[in-house]
């Protein structure tokens, strides 16, 4: 089977597309599992850019087929912040924690109805030959007042999903991932993986 790469540092986001990458025709490696170690700098101003910009340099340093994604988190209160700085937004070294307050104490005094956010992401899949397809998703939710359950990562404690009943955070992975901005990317992404897989020639384009 031919290897698929996942561009990612962050064990959070590689759990989930193992699982959400399950039935794909290729076998999933990991940077360290390739003995490389790729640290990019996401200076892009938008999650396209991002994304873009880790699977091609995944892509073209490990020379496999490369998902890299970007996500975050954009609440309507705050003009879209944190953004693209979702995963720095009070510093590069800061917990999930500290960040999950920092947001709370920014919406101190915005009532429920003005808390409306969205989770989005953005997965780019790299070839090393330069060919290269997008695919999206996103995830609307309201930001609560308090932090509440223990699965997930990052916001996902202060993310409500109306239509659920839940914040993120009280959700298994699986529940998640049907729901999730990241799982419904993944799902476009799965149909672009059968897809190439079936191409005889490494030199696919869209
Ligand atoms: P990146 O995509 O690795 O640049 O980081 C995205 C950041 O956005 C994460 O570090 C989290 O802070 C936040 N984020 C993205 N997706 C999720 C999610 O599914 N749950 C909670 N936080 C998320």
């Amino acid at each position: 089977m031919p290897k698929l790469l996942l561009a990612t540092n962050n064990a959070g986001k590689r759990r989930e597309y193992i699982m959400l990458l399950g039935n794909v025709p290729f076998q999933l490696t990991t940077p360290a599992e390739e003995g490389k170690e790729i640290d990019v700098d996401e200076v892009g101003a938008t999650f396209e850019e991002n994304a873009i910009l880790k699977a091609t340099v995944f892509a073209s340093q490990c020379n496999l087929l490369t998902l890299a994604d970007d996500s975050g988190l954009e609440v309507d209160a705050l003009g879209g912040e944190p953004g693209v700085l979702s995963a720095r937004y009070t510093g590069k070294h800061a917990s999930d924690k500290e960040r999950v307050a920092y947001l709370l104490s920014k919406l101190r005094d915005v009532p429920w109805e003005k808390r409306t956010a969205r989770f989005r992401c953005v997965i780019a899949l790299a070839h090393p030959l330069g060919t290269l397809q997008l695919c999206e998703g996103e995830c609307c939710g309201i930001i609560t007042f308090e932090p509440r359950g223990d699965q997930g990562f990052g916001y996902d404690p202060i993310f409500y999903i109306p239509d659920v009943g839940k914040v993120m955070a009280e959700l298994s992975l699986d529940e998640k991932n049907k729901v999730s901005h990241r799982g419904k990317a993944a799902q476009k992404a799965r149909h672009v993986l059968h897809h190439l897989s079936q191409e005889t020639s490494h030199e696919w384009s869209f």
